[in-house]
């Protein structure tokens, strides 16, 4: 710790300790829905996380990194924010996976982040949240989300209440995640709360996904998008080829569903809708790498592919790598490799900082 004397007024001397780096993991935690996903791209600055209207859009748990400079009155550091797929009671392989996730989101974290959102009354499930919660035991923050769409602020009051009877919050912070409104408050308090630690990851990388994970992300968003009912729940993407260039990236990704009229209504009259989940999905994939895009997409069905244990493990990002590079993910990026974000991404992040 470097130790500086200055001299005041020529009467005493102060000792100013140099404020340490601090990092550690900082889990999101809440119902599907209460906006988990847009705060931590909003935190981290970047589209990191696909976003909608229907619950359940994030499966796999993802880290998006937030490095802080060090400033007047805040400790610098680096943040590790780890969003996860909603908490819910899982009927199917997918969902028990989903809650895999978010235990294993939990487990070694340094602080969570309990996300509710503000226009919903509490009830049952919530609880559920608390009780993960509470077996992990780590420190907490409660954060009321959505309080754009809260006319009378005053309603908080009892929500923090009863909040406050169920798990002892260090900090409570209302915030609008859509607006970025009390986010930098709050982020200050993060920093606060995390032990002195080294940076986990370079500079220059904003997550652990792989760009061909994001890839597949992207164009499931835009079928939440387009889709209605069943088919958003019952679709899955997997990036078949990935190649990328200097110039262009060719990707080839299949878009699985259940059923045959599933698919007829996928692909659309003539192709259209496939071509309209394509173009737009295409555009955005561009957008992230920085390249031009040739971007293939197949539709098959896969009866119950929810339900078949072996399926869904396949669809794990995390798994896909560890067959691929032969090692654990999560240990090749706190060891300091440059871990699986695509170079492109990482410059073109670098270019808009
Ligand atoms: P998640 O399931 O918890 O990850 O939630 P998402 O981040 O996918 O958000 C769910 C929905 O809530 C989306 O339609 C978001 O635009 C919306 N949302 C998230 N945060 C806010 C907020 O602060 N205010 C408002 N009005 N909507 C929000
Ligand atoms: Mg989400």
């Amino acid at each position: 710790m470097r130790v500086s004397f200055a001299g005041v007024q020529g009467l005493r001397s102060e000792v100013c300790f140099s404020m340490p780096f601090r990092s550690g993991f900082v889990c999101i935690l809440g119902r599907p829905n209460a906006g988990k996903s847009t705060l931590l791209n909003a935190l981290v600055g970047e589209k990191l996380a696909i976003i909608s209207p229907k619950p359940q859009t994030t499966r796999n748990r993802i880290q998006g990194i937030i490095h802080i400079p060090k400033r007047n009155g805040r400790d610098g550091g680096q943040v590790v924010l780890i969003d996860t797929p909603g908490v819910h009671k899982p009927d199917s392989s997918l969902g028990r996976k989903m809650m895999v996730e978010v235990r294993e989101g939990l487990e070694g974290s340094d602080l969570v982040l309990v996300l509710m959102d503000v226009t919903r009354k509490f009830d049952p499930r919530d609880g559920y949240a608390i009780d993960l919660l509470k077996q992990a035991g780590t420190r907490a923050f409660l954060v009321l989300n959505k309080v754009d769409l809260l006319r009378d602020k005053a309603k908080l009051l009892p929500v923090i209440e009863d909040y406050r009877k169920l798990y002892d919050f260090a900090e409570v912070f209302p915030i609008s995640a859509l607006k970025r409104n009390g986010l930098e408050e709050m982020l200050k308090k993060v920093v606060a709360a995390l032990p002195a630690g080294p940076a986990y990851f370079p500079e220059d990388q904003v997550t652990d996904q792989p760009a061909r994970f994001m890839a597949a992300e992207i164009i499931r968003e835009q079928i939440l998008m387009e889709m209605e009912e069943e088919i958003p729940y019952a679709t899955t993407v997997i990036v078949d080829n990935f190649e990328e260039g200097a110039r262009l990236t060719r990707i080839a990704a299949t878009i699985y569903c259940e059923r045959e009229g599933q698919k007829g209504i996928l692909i659309g009259k003539r192709g259209g809708m496939l071509k309209k989940i394509g173009t737009s999905a295409r555009l955005r994939i561009e957008k992230m790498l920085g390249t031009k895009v040739f971007l293939e997409l197949f539709v098959k069905v896969q009866p119950g592919w929810r339900d078949a244990r072996g399926f869904v493990e396949e669809l794990d990002w995390r798994r896909q790598l560890e067959h691929a590079m032969g090692i654990p993910v999560m240990n090749a990026a706190v060891s300091g490799h440059a871990g699986p974000a695509s170079d492109a991404h990482k410059k073109r992040t670098n270019k808009r900082r």
